[in-house]
């Protein structure tokens, strides 16, 4: 039987301890359903900086490569010593090199079942404007004069293609309203956007007619997803407008400790969570970690549906999934963090979940 080998790189803030805590969950429902998983530590942030003088050491970018899936905590990111030689963005860099060009942010109602939203962000991941990636060499941000920034964005052809893609098959997959919101301001950001909207509409004549395809401008889609988002089902859009209009919607369904986020390429995948390293709760044991646990079930998700493995790793994931609906759901504040107004400390919320878990097996 097949034994998989993830990475747990647990970041810097509260990344250890929901790292730790997805980590927990995992092994419990994996142990529930036969799974073989076997975790496997890599440094990554400060106390990888501590240790061996940068926050990305190449033993870890060799190391996630040798593993079937990876987990990522926060990292600090803009705040890492100048002299670190993997300033200014770790993870970054390793969607670059591993080429994870799309990054996917479902916002689902977890919390009550008044509203129904369950939308997915299929956000482009390697440039626009990624001030640190979109060049070869050097830095996509620069000042002209002593009093003026310029910053460059990129939107390539290739990217477009893949991302939309991405986002066909996606809606393909979830078999709900099959409907693709392509995401834009081609009014203001012609060529760019227009680049983007022509490479979208390719896409979809070429394959994916059976999934309806809408256009729509970024400002009255952030409107829309306030005052109407359950219409929304996959919204397709490059990586800036991505970024807000995912935080937007995590916001509408509980905040960013419900909000996870799998980075995706042809060969691997990152489970991340979309909130940052929230270092006013940091080492207090009070993070909410089902963005990380959640992240780690898409990823699991990812390697049965993208890599054909075997059944018991899409049941681990329902398991995991299932379990998070119905502590949600739960009335009892013991069963939810602070965040939600529960009273559960990260690890207590960790423990009664894994219980939840075995309990339905
Ligand atoms: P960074 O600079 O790393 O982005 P930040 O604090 O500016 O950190 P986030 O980490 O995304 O940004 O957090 C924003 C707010 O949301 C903070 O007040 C934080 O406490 C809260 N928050 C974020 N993630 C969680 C979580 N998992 N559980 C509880 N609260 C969270």
């Amino acid at each position: 039987m097949k034994k998989y080998r993830l990475a747990l790189l647990k970041g810097d803030g509260i990344g250890p301890e929901v790292v730790s805590s997805a980590a927990h969950v995992l092994d419990v429902a994996s142990q529930s359903t036969g799974l073989q998983i076997e975790f496997v530590e890599l440094l990554v942030g400060m106390e990888a900086y501590r240790t061996t003088g940068r926050t990305l050491p190449p033993e870890t970018m060799k190391g996630i490569s040798e593993c079937d899936g990876w987990i990522l905590g926060p990292l600090q990111t803009g705040s890492y010593p100048k002299d670190d030689k993997d300033y200014p963005m770790s993870s970054g860099k390793i969607r670059k090199q591993y080429d994870l060009f799309a990054n996917i942010r479902p916002a689902k109602s977890y919390l009550n079942t008044l509203n129904h939203i369950d939308l997915v962000v299929v956000r482009e991941n390697t440039e626009d404007f990624f001030p640190n990636i979109n060049l070869h060499k050097g830095y996509g941000e620069f000042w002209v004069d002593k009093d003026t920034v310029m910053s460059l964005r990129v939107i390539r052809r290739s990217s477009c293609k893949r991302i939309a893609k991405t986002a066909f098959e996606i809606a393909r997959s979830r078999n709900q309203k099959k409907l693709v919101t392509a995401v834009h301001k081609s009014n203001v950001l012609m060529e760019g956007d227009g680049l983007f909207l022509d490479e979208v509409e390719h896409v979809h004549e070429e394959g994916y007619q059976d999934v309806k395809l809408e256009q729509k401008l970024v400002d009255s889609t952030s409107m829309e997803l306030v005052t109407n988002p359950e219409r929304f089902d996959v919204i397709l859009t490059t990586n800036l407008f991505g970024d807000i209009l995912s935080d937007e919607a995590a916001g509408l369904v509980g905040g960013l400790g419900l909000a996870p986020s799998l980075n995706s390429g042809e060969s691997y995948a990152m489970a991340q969570a979309v909130h940052g390293t929230a270092p006013d709760i940091a080492g207090k044991n009070v993070a909410n970690p089902v963005s990380e646990i959640l992240s780690s079930a898409m990823l699991l998700d990812w390697l049965f549906s993208r890599k054909g493995e075997e059944r018991k790793v899409f049941e681990t994931a329902r398991r995991i999934e299932n379990a998070v609906r119905e502590q949600l759901l739960s009335q009892n504040p013991k069963d939810k963090t602070i965040d939600l107004n529960g009273s559960a400390s990260t690890q207590e919320f960790t423990s009664s979940l894994c219980m939840r878990i075995l309990a339905n097996s």
